[in-house]
This record gives C-alpha cells, structure tokens and sequence, in this order.
C-alpha cells in the first residue's frame, strides 16, 4: 500500500530510524440507519477506501511522541501520566487508546510514531475512529496482546467517549474495524455480534457530497432528539402488551395504532425511528438478491423521512439531494450521519460515479455558491496492523 510506504518515509525523517510496524484504519459511511444506533437499531454503512496510518518504533521508558503530517507538528505524553491536552488535541485520541489498554492490564511501553494518511478531517468520514482503531492496532504489534475486531471496535469506541469526550455512538469504530471490500456492513445495534456483511459488488461506487455547512448542532439539539426516541420508547412501553426499553422493539403496525396518545413533538421523531429500522431492513434484503433499485429507494425515502419526520435535515443537505435527482448512474442518496450539515451519500453506478460527482458538484455550487467536497470511494477492507 503506498499510504503506507509514504508514512513510513515520513517516520523516517522526522525520527531518523526506520518503523517496525503499523496500524492502518479505513474511515467509514453511513448508508442507511440515521439515528437508529441509540434507539438499538440497524445500521448499514461501509468502510471506506480512505484510510489512517500511523507506523513507527517502540521506545526505551514510558514516553510517547507522535508527529501528524496533517499539522506538521509533533507532541509527547507519559504513559504513566495521561492528561488531555488542548494544544494539539488530535493526541487526545492517541492518549485516550493508551488509557483504556492501560486499564485493561496491557503493558503499554514508550513509542515513536508518525500519523499520516488521506481521511479528510473533521469531514464526518470518522477520521477520528480511524484515527483510534489504527493507533489500537499499531500498540497491538508493539506491545502484543490478544483482542478481537468487535473489542478493538469497542475499545476505539470507549477511548473517545470516556477520554477525548465525545458521545458517538459505536457505528463508526465497528465499521472501521469491520469493514470487507465490495460490502456493506449491517450492525444490530442491540447485539454487535448480529453484523452481516452484504455485497454491493464492485460495480457499485459511494459518492460522498460534503455540502460544506454546518449548522452548529448544539449538543442541545442532538440530545432533545435523543431524549424524544427515549420518551416515546418508554410510552410506547406503556401501552403495548410487550417490553419497550428502545424505540428498536416498536414495530410500524404498533406504532400505527397507537399514535395518538404520544406527544406530538415525539411522534415523528418515533415514526422515522421505526420506519428506519424497516428501511434497513428492506435495503439488505434488497442487496442480498442484488436489487440496486429498490436499495436505492430506501436511501432516498430514508432522507425523506429525517427531513420531514426526524428533522436534522438542513437547507444544504436538501439541495444535495435534490440536485443529484436525474444525474445519469444514480441509484438513491440520502443525508449521512448526524444531519444539520454535513454529508449526503450517494450510490451509484461505479461506471458513472465520475461524470455523476462532477455533475453534482455543478448543480450544487450553482445554487448555493458553495463549493462542495466530493469524495468518489468504494467499500474497503476493515482495519489491520502489521509488523515490518
Ligand atoms: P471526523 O471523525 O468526522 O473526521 P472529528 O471531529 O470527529 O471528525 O475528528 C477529527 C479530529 O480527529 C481532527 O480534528 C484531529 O484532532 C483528529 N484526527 C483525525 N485524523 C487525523 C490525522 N490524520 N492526524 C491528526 N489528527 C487527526
Ligand atoms: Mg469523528
């Protein structure tokens, strides 16, 4: 891989000695499953061709120095003396791995390291998770110890959670960790050994359309919609003859029904929640017997249902959507991720992905005067580390 011979190339200038390992982690999509992880749902997303690397040495003592060619910048901690740091927070990231495999009982030793690679940062393509899982896995060849993929995913998870501070959900973690080339990764979210990888094919490209807006989100916004799926799960708990703890258990039958005595600000909050889960679960059926279409109208209904029911849509996310509708090569494309901003996902046929991104990347700036980031990617392997 050239991302990593690059990465090794720059370890070797700036520490002056050649790297013994490595750890390389794809960023990821979300395809189909806006919200649903919360609510224990289901998810579809891919790893995707764009990955983290970091490689370098281990170290006499108990100092870690890392330098990111994204910042040309390099900065140190202590093992034995984890703190988070404002300065260069990507170390954060680093340190916050460190700490959770410091709790586990692993003998993390010193290191040298340098990050490099082509996820574009801060772009909602989870550069960070990738950035946690490749760190995981680049200590695992240095200082080996036993842990499987779905504990890796886990652990990246908890590391951004507990020490960089940031409430994300597994999706983006598991799906660096477990991403396979030419598939989607479906997650239960309830029980992440319920994952299932379905084939897309190699004819089939992701265009990603960041539409360069956000809308800043204020945590407030996100939690009310957290706290509506939690409200209307415990309602929904009340009146069915059945254990509710999430959204996840509410069938459309059973939300259908009895509708009218849920808070209106919940309700289509609830609804997106469950059709979603059904979307999900349509679209993998649809993949597995290689029905691109009606793949294609899940994604769009999904983007649909959160701008109309769930709300996270934005102006910009809907004039992305809206303008890839008729672009030769167009299968379906929806909002992806959190919302507010951000990106759409677009899948398309692999023969067309160019033409049609050019295309969409036109229309969109016609309208808005925003220059979108466009990234044309195919369903990648999961993450992996190596020793040289
Ligand atoms: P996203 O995960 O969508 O890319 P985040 O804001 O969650 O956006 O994470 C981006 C942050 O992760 C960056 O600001 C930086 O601190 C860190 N990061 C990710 N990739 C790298 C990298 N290659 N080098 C240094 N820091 C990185
Ligand atoms: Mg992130």
């Amino acid at each position: 891989m050239e991302l990593i011979d690059n990465a090794c190339a720059s370890f070797e200038k700036v520490f002056g000695t050649p790297a013994s390992a490595c750890g390389v982690a794809p960023g990821r999509v979300e395809v189909l499953g806006n919200h649903t992880d919360y609510n224990e749902g289901f998810i579809l997303s891919a790893a995707i061709d764009r990955h983290v690397i970091i490689c370098g040495r281990k170290v006499e003592g108990k100092t870690a120095t890392v330098h990111a060619t994204a910042y040309g910048v390099s900065e140190s901690f202590e093992i034995d003396g984890l703190m988070k740091q404002d300065a260069n927070f990507w170390i954060n990231y680093i340190e916050g791995v460190v700490e959770q495999l410091v709790k586990m009982g692993f003998n993390i030793g010193g290191f040298e390291a340098v990050i490099d690679g082509n996820v574009p940062l801060g772009s909602g393509l989870s550069s960070s998770a990738a950035l946690e899982v490749a760190t995981l896995l680049f200590l695992k060849e240095l200082y080996p110890f036993e842990m499987d993929m779905i504990k890796v995913a886990t652990t990246a998870q908890a590391a951004e959670n507990q020490f960089v501070g940031v409430n994300c959900g597994i999706l983006d973690q598991f799906s660096s960790a477990m991403g396979k080339k030419d598939h989607l990764i479906f997650l239960d979210c309830r029980d992440l050994s319920g994952y299932d990888h379905v084939p897309i094919g190699s004819d089939c490209e992701l265009v990603i359309a960041n539409t360069k807006a956000s809308h800043s989100l204020a945590d407030g916004t996100y939690n009310r919609l957290r706290e509506s799926c939690f409200a209307a799960a415990k309602y929904f708990n009340g009146v069915l003859d059945k254990t509710v703890t999430h959204l996840r258990d509410v069938i459309f039958e059973e939300f259908e029904k009895n509708v009218d005595g849920l808070d209106s600000a919940d309700m289509p909050r609830a609804k997106h929640v469950v059709t979603e889960n059904e979307r999900v679960l349509t679209g993998v059926a649809a993949l597995k017997s290689g029905d691109l279409k009606t793949m294609g109208e899940c994604m769009q209904s999904s983007h649909y249902s959160s701008r109309d029911d769930f709300g996270n849509s934005c102006k910009e996310l809907d004039i992305m959507v809206e303008c890839a509708q008729g672009i030769d090569g167009l299968y379906g494309c929806r909002l992806s991720g959190g919302g507010f901003g951000g990106c759409t996902v677009n899948l398309v046929a692999a023969d067309k992905a160019e033409s049609f991104s050019k295309e969409l990347a036109t229309r969109y700036q016609d309208k808005t005067g925003l220059v979108p980031e466009m990234h044309i990617c195919k369903a990648a392997d999961g993450a992996f580390g190596k020793s040289f």
